[in-house]
């Protein structure tokens, strides 16, 4: 990769790493943009980057400072929107990426959103629950410059949740004086939630997968299932795939990988996880080595857990149809031209995954309006968004005769540069 003279340090800095990833991708959809790739620079810049410093009181009495970011990719079709991420590998390489990868989930879906990322670099579990509501506030404080209804709305990620979000609602809304629900999603309903979103992601994971299936001739009753990870994302979608009548067959999470070649009882696997917190023991299935996970049998395989499953090493051994990406970035970009080589379907996470930020995009539109929703109609529109996205990049893949994921990048990147094109530069 070449970078013309001029280009800020730290838009070189780890060229193998997230943001190398996201110009990787770019670069093999310019050649797609027609005239609009004299605007492509644009999209390997972030508009706007903060490094703020967040000092907390510790509860033994000392100071500890910890390194925030918010990382502004792109406001060109609307405000900023993205999460939050408390870990302690946070990088600003890996919160550009992320950042710009929510420019593209939401252009591919099309709600009216740039895209944007923040983080601390932290183990919260390290943290009391004062010292966390501490370290919230005052990294909401910090980024507050440049957040709020109008101008960008984080929400949760890795390790954040709907309190987290409710103590940066307020902490906005005491520096603001006065109350912004719409600066965050992903609150609790009490504070202008939205139903439905919990489920959100894994919705949209089976909303993909039922539209991939029907492309494919795949009638869901009696398919193959198995999903890596049964969180939020993967234990939602496998309880909608075994509604259908799917076979989820087996299910890995950090505590082990289990099988079950007639089909688990989905149900009765999730109760057993909420009062675990593993798969691992449940009695109506065998256990799997956690390696022979990506060698089952099954038409559909659902990665939901981390980033960087499918990798050159497994990407050779998947008997699947096709994979849903319902994590981010769980398909390496070496993987990714295994599996299409070996004609499997890979449904990428920017689509796949984006029932989330759908659902959080109801929730800043109910709180303008203080106008709730019933579930049903969350429901009916989230899945009328994401087969409507799911159906132009299907028709842009068959016609240019790509990856569903180059497909994405060229209808995401095409809205995100004609309305760059169409707005011009100021001054
Ligand atoms: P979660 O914490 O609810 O669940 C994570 C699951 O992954 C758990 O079952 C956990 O046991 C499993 N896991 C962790 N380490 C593992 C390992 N080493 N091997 C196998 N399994 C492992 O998280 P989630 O909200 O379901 O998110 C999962 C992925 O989906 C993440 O990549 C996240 O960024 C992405 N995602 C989530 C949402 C959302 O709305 N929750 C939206 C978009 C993308």
């Amino acid at each position: 990769m070449t970078y013309p003279a001029g280009i800020p340090s730290y838009l070189q800095a780890d060229q193998l790493g997230p943001w190398g990833i996201y110009l990787q991708q770019v670069d093999r959809v310019i050649p797609y943009l027609g005239h609009l790739a004299r605007w492509s620079e644009t999209l390997k810049r972030p508009k706007r980057i903060l490094i703020v410093d967040v000092p907390i009181h510790m509860d033994d009495g000392s100071v500890a400072h910890f390194e925030g970011y918010r990382v502004q990719h792109s406001t060109t079709r609307g405000p900023g929107k993205g999460g939050v991420r408390f870990h302690q590998d946070v990088t600003l390489s890996e919160v550009m990426a992320l950042s710009a990868w929510m420019s593209i989930k939401n252009a591919a879906v099309n709600v009216p959103y740039g895209g944007a990322k923040g983080g601390i670099r932290v183990d919260p579990k390290t943290l009391s629950p004062g010292e966390l509501e501490r370290i919230t506030r005052r990294y909401t404080s910090e980024i507050g410059i440049i957040i709020g209804p109008t101008k960008d709305i984080p929400a949760p990620d890795v390790n954040t949740n709907e309190q987290i979000m409710a103590w940066m609602m307020d902490t906005y809304s005491m520096n603001e004086g006065s109350t912004a629900t719409g600066v965050v999603t992903g609150k609790p309903l009490a504070l202008g939630g939205s139903l439905g979103r919990r489920d959100a992601t894994g919705r949209g994971v089976f909303t993909v997968g039922v539209e991939a299936a029907r492309h494919l001739g795949l009638e869901i009753a009696g398919s193959r299932v198995a999903v890596q990870g049964f969180g939020n994302v993967g234990g939602v979608a496998a309880r909608l795939f075994a509604q259908a009548g799917a076979r989820v067959v087996a299910v890995q999470d950090h505590g082990g990988t289990i099988y079950r070649d007639t089909g688990l009882d989905v149900p009765a696997l999730l109760a057993h996880v909420a009062m675990t917190g593993t798969v691992a023991g449940f009695a109506q299935a065998e256990v799997m080595p956690s390696d022979h996970f990506w060698e089952v049998t099954c038409d559909i395989m659902i990665p939901a857990a981390l980033e960087t499953q499918i990798t050159e090493h497994n990407a050779g051994r998947i008997k699947a149809r096709m994979v849903i990406e319902g994590a981010n970035g769980p398909t390496t970009p070496a993987a990714d031209d295994i599996l299409q080589a070996r004609n499997i379907l890979v449904v990428p996470d920017v689509i796949a995954n984006a029932g989330g930020v759908t659902v959080s995009y109801f929730e800043w539109v109910q709180d303008f309006s203080s106008f709730f929703w019933s579930e049903d109609e969350i429901n009916a529109r989230l899945v009328r968004i994401i087969k409507e996205a799911f159906t132009s990049v299907w028709e842009v893949a068959q016609d240019k005769k790509v990856s569903l994921r180059t497909a994405t990048f060229i209808v995401a990147c095409s809205r995100i540069l004609h309305a760059r094109e169409l707005r011009g530069l100021y001054p």
